[in-house]
This record gives C-alpha cells, sequence and structure tokens, in this order.
C-alpha cells in the first residue's frame, strides 16, 4: 500500500451570528482549521488536521501550502504502515537517515510551529488509512480501549457573574456532564472579576459538579497567584494554562502556590515539549491537542510520559472533527486519560463536517467503533467552504 496522493485545504465555516461568542481571543465569526486528505493506491482515504491557531479563527494558508508543496510531496510513494518513521523523517529532514541509524533525534531547524503542525495533520490521516486498511479502529490498532463509552466534560463558559451559572447549568442539562469548563483571565479584566465569576458558578452549580477554569495564559504568574487565592473554595478541578507556555518556570510558581491542579499544553508540541512541562513540575495535568502536538504517535507518546510521572492526560480537543476523533482514539487507548473535551461553544467543524451526529449522553462519549478514526466525513461541507486549495 502507497500514498498516492496528498491534499488540503483551508476550511472556513461561518458560525451564525447568535452562536458566535466573545473571549480575550475577540469574537469568533468563523471555525477555521487545515484539513488532509490522503488516498492509498488501493482507493483507501485517510482524514487528518493540522492547527495553528488558537480559538478556532485563524490564518491557514501557510499551513495548507506547506502541506500541499512540501510534507505532502515527500510522503508520496510511502506506505502507510511505516507511520512512526513517517513522523520521525519528516521531523528529522535532511538527517533523517543519520537519525534512523544514530537512535536519537536530529531535527530541522523550523522543529516546532507549523513544521509539526503539518506533521499532526498527516499522521492522524496515516492512522485513519491504517484502520481503514485494516478494518479495525484505531484504539484497536493502539492497544484496545479502556471503556466504550468515555467521561466527557462541557467546554465554554464565557458568561458574565449574573449569567454564568445558568450557562454552565444549561451544559449539564443538554448533555448529562458532571464537569464544566469556563473561561478566566484577560477577558475579565482582573483577577477578582474572574474569581467572582467562578464563585457565582460555583454557588449555582452546588458541589458535585466539576468546575476547570482556563486562563488562556493570560494571567501574570502574580495575578495567576492572586485568582487562585481569591476562588481558593470553589474546589475546581484545574486551572488550565494560568500563565503562557512560554513561562514555564512561572508556571510551575504558580503550581507550588496553589492547591488547585495545574493543566497546560495545548499550544506545546512534541514529547520534547511535554518533557520540560512535567521535569519543571509545571503541571498536573498534560494537555497535547493531536492536530498540533503531532497527531495520534505523539499524543499516545504523551500520555506514556503521563502515566510514567503519575500524572494525567486530557488531551484539547477544541478542534474539527479529524482532531476531534483522534482524541477519542488517544483517550480510549491511553491508561493516563481522565477526560474527554466537548466544546459546547458552535463547532461546525466538527458537527457539520461528520456526518454521524457527534454528541454526549450522561456526560459519555462513545469510543468509535467504525474503521480508521471512524469519522464519516463530508465532503460537500470541505468542498463549500475551502477557501484555499
Ligand atoms: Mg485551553
Amino acid at each position: 500500500m502507497k500514498i498516492v496522493s496528498a491534499q488540503a485545504w483551508w476550511v472556513q465555516i461561518p458560525i451564525e451570528t447568535d452562536k458566535q461568542h466573545v473571549s480575550d481571543f475577540g469574537r469568533l465569526r468563523s471555525f477555521d482549521a487545515a484539513i488532509l486528505r490522503l488516498e492509498t493506491d488501493d482507493g483507501l482515504v485517510g482524514w487528518g488536521e493540522g492547527k495553528n491557531a488558537a480559538g478556532s479563527a485563524g490564518q491557514y494558508g501557510t499551513l495548507v501550502h506547506l502541506l500541499n508543496h512540501e510534507f505532502g510531496p515527500k510522503i508520496i510513494g510511502r506506505d502507510p504502515a511505516d507511520v512512526t518513521y513517517i513522523w520521525e523523517d519528516l521531523y528529522n529532514g535532511v538527517r533523517a537517515d543519520k537519525a534512523r541509524m544514530s537512535g536519537h533525534a536530529m531535527p530541522e531547524l523550523a522543529r516546532r510551529g507549523l513544521t509539526v503542525a503539518a506533521i499532526s495533520a498527516i499522521d492522524i490521516a496515516l492512522w485513519d488509512i491504517l484502520g481503514k486498511a485494516d478494518s479495525k479502529p484505531v484504539w484497536q490498532l493502539l492497544g484496545g480501549r479502556k471503556a466504550d463509552r468515555l467521561r466527557a466534560y462541557a467546554s465554554g463558559g464565557w458568561a458574565d457573574k449574573d449569567n454564568i451559572g445558568a450557562q454552565l447549568q444549561s451544559y449539564v442539562d443538554q448533555g448529562g456532564f458532571d464537569g464544566v469548563k469556563m473561561r478566566v483571565g484577560a477577558m475579565d479584566g482582573t483577577p477578582h472579576r474572574s474569581a467572582e465569576r467562578v464563585i457565582a458558578a460555583r454557588k449555582a452549580l452546588g458541589p458535585d459538579i466539576d468546575i476547570m477554569v482556563d486562563a488562556h495564559g493570560t494571567f501574570t504568574v502574580a495575578d495567576a497567584k492572586r485568582f487562585a487565592y481569591l476562588a481558593r473554595d470553589c474546589d475546581l478541578a484545574w486551572f488550565e494554562e494560568p500563565v503562557i507556555g512560554d513561562d514555564k518556570p512561572g508556571m510551575a510558581e504558580v503550581r507550588a502556590a496553589s492547591h488547585i491542579p495545574i493543566s497546560a499544553g495545548e499550544s506545546e508540541s512534541t514529547r520534547f515539549d511535554f518533557r520540560d512541562l512535567i521535569v519543571g513540575r509545571c503541571v498536573d495535568i498534560l494537555q497535547p491537542d493531536p492536530a498540533c502536538c503531532g497527531g495520534i504517535t505523539e499524543a499516545m507518546r504523551i500520555g506514556t510520559l503521563a502515566s510514567a510521572f503519575n500524572l494525567r492526560l486530557a488531551p484539547h480537543l477544541w478542534a474539527g472533527a479529524p482532531c476531534f476523533f483522534a482524541g477519542l482514539h488517544v483517550c480510549a487507548a491511553s491508561p493516563s486519560s481522565s477526560t474527554v473535551e466537548f466544546s459546547l461553544g458552535a463547532n461546525p467543524m466538527i458537527h457539520d463536517l461528520s456526518k454521524t451526529p457527534v454528541k454526549a449522553e450522561d456526560g459519555k462519549i462513545a469510543i468509535p467503533d467504525a474503521h480508521g478514526i471512524g469519522l464519516d466525513m463530508n465532503e460537500a461541507v470541505i468542498e463549500k467552504f475551502a477557501i484555499q486549495g
């Protein structure tokens, strides 16, 4: 079996005005992603996704160009069964042969960002093909699944102090979730305003619903500590990205100063970045994004690191359908996974791309039994909303 074609598109699906939300990323008027289609010589199709922008609204022209004109051509003729070595070869670039034989990485100079986003898209699509070729869901190729349905948490929570309780309660009512995530940080202006919203949320939901907070990395170390202190009685399940990923010592300082578990990793790439988060004692929960960290291959390695250090895995799955489905298989196959992120903001990149409804019931998500990553792609939606090929 050989790859015979690789085509990526920047897909931009508009979000209806009444479903848009506002955060520190501004008003999200569309959901954008780089979607990749690989095809083999025996007609199998695999779908992948790469990510280089937060908040789902971003420019994908460069990543799509990279996939179509550099990384895609490099994998034409390769056997998808070489998924590990396709990953390593793309990461190591011109020194790939030397890296293979010497047993350690010799990555390209551009070893992060767009490069790993492109590798991520290819890796997810390769696993999709491998599952289809073997008539198995990907979780079976990864060593099995821990359960056929996994606990999920509702991700959203942008409302103000007076409305946040009702907004989060509506998530619980819609999907039976026992965990909800709300946004804090720069969108509130000050730590005490964030804390007021969180205190209102806890009061509305009672003690039995997990509340996670996500600052999108927008606090300083000092303000993250102030927020954690002011919200100390809210029994928060985790405090996500209290500070920017580039301040790992600062993140460790916040973790040491608070009893709230710290989570991070959605903007990190590769096992090497996650090693630094772990060794720096920055986090309790690792959150790799399959479309950004290096695909299914790398997310599984990161899950193993989490297990080895007695930490937990909770992948970032605010994404399009290929990334979300990939994340389901990673969660199912990783002993360290704890919960699945399920977006309660408008997400047409999951719901419009998947012909099969994607939903949570009783706070749980079903792990696909269909072959590959289990995504029945609606190609007409891609055709309609592709703005660059
Ligand atoms: Mg986040």
